[in-house]
């Protein structure tokens, strides 16, 4: 188990298309051990493999239930939308205004390799586009509306 840094935006990683994992060895189990600890340390929602460094289709996201392992996670079915603020551990001390559906279904591997599906609806929908966008090197401020002001914040905050 161990801790791994977390990119910031200007890291070239950040941009990349990842590559499909396609060996559940014990190499992939210390990944998502130590993006698991990396996540509850940083009081995260969701982490991707690129944010630690490394280009494989692997994420993390905690459905307020439990934190769930998505290994060549795949969007299949979206409906309804939202409009609400969103931030990045790759991006720290920023939020944004992004678009995402406000039900979201996918369909991913866990760390063995069996295919199981996922849905969620808010921020467990947003986190899955967020996270799923972060494995075609694709951050929210490339497709939010724009940066929160400082006062719209304080004002989340009260
Ligand atoms: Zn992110």
């Amino acid at each position: 188990m161990g801790l791994r840094k977390i990119l910031t935006d200007k890291e070239p990683a950040l941009h990349k298309v990842c590559k499909k994992v396609e060996k559940f060895d014990w190499r992939l189990h210390k990944l998502l051990d130590d993006m698991r600890e990396t996540l509850i340390d940083s009081n995260g929602v969701g982490l991707a493999a690129p944010q630690v460094g490394i280009l494989r289709r692997v994420v993390l996201v905690d459905t307020g239930e439990e934190i769930i392992e998505l290994v060549n996670p795949e969007l299949l079915e979206t409906d309804g939308e939202q409009v609400g603020a969103e931030g990045c551990l790759s991006v720290p001390g920023k939020y944004g205004l992004v678009k995402r559906p406000y039900y979201a279904k996918v369909r991913a591997q866990d760390r063995f390799g069996a295919w199981y599906e996922a849905e969620g609806e808010e921020i467990v929908a947003r986190c899955f586009c967020h996270e799923l966008d972060h494995l075609d090197g694709v951050l929210y401020t490339q497709v939010m509306e724009r940066y929160l002001t400082e006062e719209e914040l304080n004002a989340d905050e009260e």
